[in-house]
């Protein structure tokens, strides 16, 4: 079916589909590494690119490309690439766009290892890099340099769930020939578009909100122009990131109830945040759809939503965060979000419980700092679960 013209839950269900001559209702697992050619000739135009078909599973698979088909048209793109994880993605667009000499500005408060990696692996090619905080969009501004080539933004970004404003952003750097990418895994295609609101690349872990099972690890770009996608699907193929078929399946079912999913647990988080903001031993909450949110209006403009992420500060510091996280029952003390399971992390005594006391204050990694991935269990299991942890404290 063609479903360039249908709704977003049309194109969930059916965009890049396609059936066997079985007539599967699902897209099949095509389970091979390679693909037999009919002739010789036959092989030569496959390579030369006169006919279209596939040759091996890294540069193209049926089942993986029927999800790339959908990524692309759930976001309004030319073209989709899936990866093996996020963070295959992530430096995919990295290995894409910069090089010795060249410079990227980031928001400061993105993804770890999205960080990480260019202070590290990156940082050994001559790469440069400048951390901002995006969400002002004047430290964005004076951040650029002549050898500046990236614009990478996390929006919302973790754990301040600050906002950056991607229109304004993107033509701010497209003054200056600057690609733009913008990490949309906490919002997923349903709740924000990066590509309509004018960035170049939209980057999913698909392990989150796009599969939403927690039964898979993987990543997904989606670029506006046919130059661009081309340049990184060369990245992908050499760099030997592509995703395995069998995980392509696994995200195409995910993929299908998005909506409801997502629905379902911001309709959750809503009750969930407005409880936490009430609650006495709760400093604050961070929560794009709480009135209190410092960017509420941008987020009602440029999200269809609020998501399902919400961070808050405990007043007890660090001992009441250990005592939440041993006293709940419901949540799963677990990385991760965008799953239909409910997932809460203390970061200070757990993901970041390695990272030096003043490190983590920089990095607003307070010590009663709890972050809570709502799941769409019913929402009164998941506050009496949250309560009666809280009344240990
Ligand atoms: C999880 C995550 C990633 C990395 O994805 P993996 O699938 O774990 O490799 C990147 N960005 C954000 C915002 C994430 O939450």
């Amino acid at each position: 079916m063609d479903t360039k013209n249908a709704g977003f839950n049309t194109k969930l269900i059916h965009a890049g589909d396609f059936h066997d001559e079985y007539g599967s209702a699902v897209t099949p697992i095509y389970q091979t590494s390679t693909f037999a050619f009919k002739n010789a000739q036959h092989g030569a135009d496959l390579f030369a690119g006169k006919e279209k078909g596939f040759i091996y599973t890294r540069i193209g698979n049926p089942t993986i490309g029927a999800l790339e088909n959908k990524l692309a048209e759930l976001e309004n793109g030319c073209g989709g690439i899936a990866l093996a994880s996020g963070m295959a993605a992530v430096t995919t667009v990295y290995m894409t766009f910069l090089g010795q000499g060249q410079h990227i500005i980031c928001t400061s408060a993105v993804y770890g290892p999205s960080r990480a990696v260019l202070e590290s692996h990156f940082a050994k090619f001559g790469v440069e890099s400048t951390f901002v905080d995006s969400s002002n969009l004047k430290e964005i501004e004076d951040a650029i340099r002549p050898n500046t080539k990236l614009l990478y933004l996390e929006t919302p970004a973790n754990p301040t769930m600050a906002l950056t404003d991607i229109k304004k952003a993107s033509e701010i750097a497209h003054k200056h020939n600057i690609i733009v990418v913008v990490d949309n895994t906490f919002s997923s295609p349903y709740l924000q578009k990066p590509l309509d609101l004018g960035a170049d690349v939209s980057l999913h872990s698909l392990t989150k909100f796009i599969n939403g099972h927690a039964d898979i690890v993987g990543g997904a770009l989606i670029a506006k122009d046919p130059e661009i996608y081309a340049k990184l699907r060369k990245t992908m193929v050499y760099m030997g990131g592509n995703m395995d078929p069998h995980q392509a399946y696994l995200v195409i079912r995910g993929v299908k109830t998005l909506t409801l999913r997502i629905d379902r647990a911001q309709e959750n988080a809503m009750k969930v945040a407005d409880y936490l903001e009430k609650h006495p031993k709760v400093a604050w909450v961070k929560y794009p759809g709480l009135k209190s949110f410092p960017q509420y209006e941008l987020a009602k403009e440029q999200m269809k939503g609020p998501g399902a992420m919400i961070s808050f500060e405990l007043k007890g510091g660090y001992e009441a965060g250990v005592t939440l996280m041993d006293n709940v029952h419901l949540a799963l003390l677990a990385v991760s979000l965008g799953g239909v399971e409910s997932l809460i992390q203390h970061p200070a005594s757990m993901t970041h419980a390695g990272v030096p006391k003043e490190a983590r204050l920089q990095a607003n990694i307070t010590e009663g700092l709890v972050r809570y991935a709502v799941g769409i269990e019913n929402v009164e299991d998941i506050i009496a679960d949250l309560d009666h942890a809280l009344a240990k404290i």
